[in-house]
């Protein structure tokens, strides 16, 4: 773990936040090649969540709602962790974490009763703080989607099952954040809310279970770090029929990645009874009315990166050195392509080697960087899991041709400038 967080920010990846006031706790900033990544996982998600199919609508709600949501929703009465405070050194601990449950594990001071915490942040609406301007910052995505269910029902008439998508902040004053950004107060979800006959729950939730599994394999992650685990009763959120989690093997742990969940007809039941409105599904053929059942797969973007940028790290013996590379699936690559001038005095080279990637930056992303010497600039780009190096040298100039370095397999291919935006097209297709 501390050699992912120590080559997240020496490369640009994930830096702490705040870091030159010494840091906020637990928040952390991504970085130009962390947010190409980030980007990437999100982008690779819609396309599978959304363009792909036709049954799902995309959608982006606002992170401010009417507080009159989460009474409906139940968090502010249920969504709440039991903490527990050490009477001597004034600690805050989440009680399902105390193995011993009257000892502070810090000084071994003595702990009060466990009281209940809720994790949702408060804030305030407009110029005056009263309590009639309390707002709170959303700890889910989901509920963006369930309030604008009627408005999807009438600006695009679906057919069940269908779902709507939405990737977003959301929020949680957790009791205790860490192990980098896998639990953090501030961070990004993915979900998916998709709506099914009732009597369809069960087979349609294994079949998310299976779709969102094969999702993170085909980008990569390794079959034997990832696992699907089913919540027994007890573990259930409140408005939950069943949940399967998929787990990842995290450096310090089996973790969950993804919550996969049947909602049942909580949300929308409840959200028609506080704001009045009928949010019942009307079935043309059947002519009947009923409120469909929710399967929500919700998964994290900062954990999911994480968990990528886990997977991806190797070190590898190469002949006296070790290297360090990071085997990202190409469409999650940061830089697919990176232009290296062999010899960075030679203005001849230096101004092809530019030309080249300037041609390429219009088709991929690709960098350019001549801040060193070739052994040096690999190493780079390999930390950074640059798909390809190109490299630029004397030779060239000659016969128009420029050296190809794959980052899995190091092996050089001589291509012709002509054909190389086409070859490399051909390659991250
Ligand atoms: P946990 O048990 O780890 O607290 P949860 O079961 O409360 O998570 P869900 O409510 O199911 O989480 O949220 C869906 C997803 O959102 C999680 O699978 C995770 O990827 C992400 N997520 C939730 N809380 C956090 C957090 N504090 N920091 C980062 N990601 C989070």
């Amino acid at each position: 773990m501390d050699k992912i967080v120590s080559l997240a920010k020496r490369r640009g990846f994930i830096f702490p936040g705040s870091d030159i006031y010494g840091g906020l706790a637990n928040t952390w900033d991504y970085g130009p090649f962390g947010v190409e990544l980030k980007n990437n996982l999100k982008s690779a998600w819609w396309k599978s969540c959304v363009h792909e199919r036709s049954d799902i609508y995309g959608m982006d709600a606002s992170i401010l709602m009417h507080p009159k949501v989460w009474e409906a929703s139940g968090h502010i009465e249920n969504f709440f962790d039991l903490k527990s405070d050490c009477k001597s050194c004034k600690k805050r601990f989440k009680a399902a974490e105390l193995s011993d449950h009257k000892k502070c594990p810090e000084c071994g001071g003595e702990l009060t009763e466990e009281r209940p915490f809720n994790l949702m942040f408060k804030t305030h609406q407009g110029p005056i703080e009263d309590g009639s301007s309390q707002i709170y910052l959303r700890p889910e995505t989901a509920q963006g989607m369930f309030v604008n269910f009627s408005n999807i029902m009438d600006s695009r008439h679906p057919k069940l099952p269908f779902g709507l998508a939405q990737i977003g902040k959301a929020f949680r004053n957790e009791i205790t954040p860490g192990n980098f950004t896998f639990r953090t107060r501030e961070f990004e979800q993915m979900e998916i809310e998709y709506f099914v006959r009732p009597q369809d729950a069960d087979k349609v939730l294994q079949e998310w279970i299976d779709y969102r599994f094969n999702w993170y394999l085909n980008l990569g992650i390794k079959k034997e770090s990832l696992r699907k685990r089913k919540h027994p009763k007890e573990e259930l959120a409140h408005y939950a029929a069943a949940c399967t989690d998929l787990e990842y093997k995290f450096p310090f742990g089996w973790n969950e990645l993804e919550g996969i969940a049947n909602r049942t007809d909580f949300d929308l039941r409840q959200h028609a009874q506080a704001s009045g409105k009928d949010l019942r599904f009307f079935d043309d053929a059947s002519k009947e009315r009923f409120y469909p059942y929710i399967i929500e797969p919700s998964g994290g973007v900062d954990r999911s990166v994480l968990a990528f940028l886990a997977d991806a790290y190797h070190e590898e013996k190469v002949k006296k050195d070790t290297r360090v590379v990071l085997k990202l699936h190409k469409d999650l690559s940061p830089v697919k392509v990176a232009v290296l001038p062999l010899l960075r005095n030679r203005p001849e080279i230096v101004e092809l080697a530019k030309k080249i990637a300037a041609g390429l930056k219009k088709h991929l992303i690709c960098v350019y960087d001549d801040t060193g010497a070739i052994g040096k600039l690999y190493r780079r780009q390999d930390e950074i899991g640059t798909m390809y190096c190109v490299t630029v040298d004397v030779q060239s100039l000659e016969d128009k041709q420029v050296t190809v370095r794959d980052r899995d397999t190091m092996l050089q291919e001589r291509i012709s400038i002509d054909r190389l935006e086409e070859y490399l097209k051909n390659k991250l297709a």
